[in-house]
């Protein structure tokens, strides 16, 4: 678990994108930012800007819906560096009224939210 001496204060997003951090050792990247990594325990890292533009990792949609709620379809994105680099794997819920359009593979952006990662598909 992690300890509140290693969570910097720093925004979750800027604009729409992650403000995580790169490990200058091993490359590993942390969101939300922390100060070493989880990989080497070095303290050397960078910050970096993922997204806001990802791919659909994979999704699922609740069986159960809770009375009053719209339902909600779920899923991963691997989100990318701005020079593609770099990605990380971000959970959250897809914003759109055509469940049929969200498939494994189609480009979505992040949209800019402090508490939760909501994701809209990029129609080409
Ligand atoms: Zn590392």
């Amino acid at each position: 678990m992690d300890s509140l001496i290693t969570r910097p204060k720093v925004p979750r997003l800027i604009g729409s994108k992650l403000n995580a951090v790169q490990c200058n050792n091993c490359g590993n990247i942390r969101f939300p930012a922390r100060t070493y990594c989880k990989k080497c325990q070095s303290t050397d890292l960078s910050s970096i800007l993922i997204g806001p533009i990802g791919e659909i990792v994979t999704y699922t949609t609740p069986y159960k819906k809770t009375p009053g709620d719209k339902q909600q379809i779920f899923g991963i994105v691997q989100l990318y560096s701005e020079d593609g680099k770099s990605s990380i794997g971000l959970s959250g819920v897809f914003k759109t009224d055509n469940f049929e359009k969200v498939q494994i593979g189609k480009k979505v952006e992040l949209l800019p939210n402090e508490r939760n990662n909501i994701f809209k598909l990029v129609e080409e």
